[in-house]
């Protein structure tokens, strides 16, 4: 199946399921959307979405996190946005926010809180992951786990969490 068909179909787990049953954004007036460096990674992949519907409010670029699969170096896209776009076409990553999957020392898939994330979100900054919509949390760890089935995805994953682990000493 084509990889932007994958996620098109794990966006819609989002689409209704958040965080919290509430509009988490009148907390804050959507801290997470008006960041000034804004942008978010894509996961591999996932930039296939963007090529595939071409909508005009996000831009993507490369970044300078890369990993290596089979010989090769993989630089993880990032996508930006003007601070507004169409719910329905938002990345996995905005989805998944505050949370974020990691891979533990054993090999096993968590669902940690973003620690990038405790600078701007209230939820970020007070919650424990059991606080959240239970639901919600389900579906981030299910998404995940589904992906890292691929070999790929899961060598990605590897890396993101130690890239993750730079940020949690520093914010946990
Ligand atoms: S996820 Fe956090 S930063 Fe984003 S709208 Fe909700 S409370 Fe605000
Ligand atoms: S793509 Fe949408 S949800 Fe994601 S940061 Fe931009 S405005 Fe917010």
């Amino acid at each position: 199946m084509n990889t932007a068909y994958v996620y098109l179909q794990l966006y819609r787990l989002f689409d209704e399921i958040t965080p919290v049953p509430t509009d988490c954004g009148r907390l804050c007036k959507k801290a997470c959307c008006k960041g000034d460096d804004g942008g978010m990674f894509l996961f591999p992949g996932e930039i296939s979405v963007y090529k595939l519907l071409g909508p005009d409010w996000i831009k993507t670029d490369k970044t300078d996190f890369y990993y290596e699969y089979n010989s090769k170096r993989y630089n993880v896209p990032i996508a930006f946005c003007s601070g507004d776009c169409d719910r329905y076409q938002r990345p996995l990553a905005c989805r998944i926010f505050p949370l974020t999957p990691y891979l533990n020392e054993n090999g096993t898939i968590e669902v940690i809180t973003d620690p990038r994330a405790k600078r701007l979100c209230p939820l970020a900054k007070a919650f424990f992951i059991d606080d959240y919509d239970a639901a919600f949390v389900k579906n981030v760890k299910n998404v995940f786990t589904l992906l890292a089935k691929n070999k790929q995805f899961f060598t990605f994953l590897k890396a993101y969490s130690e890239y993750l682990d730079e940020f949690r000493r520093f914010y946990d």
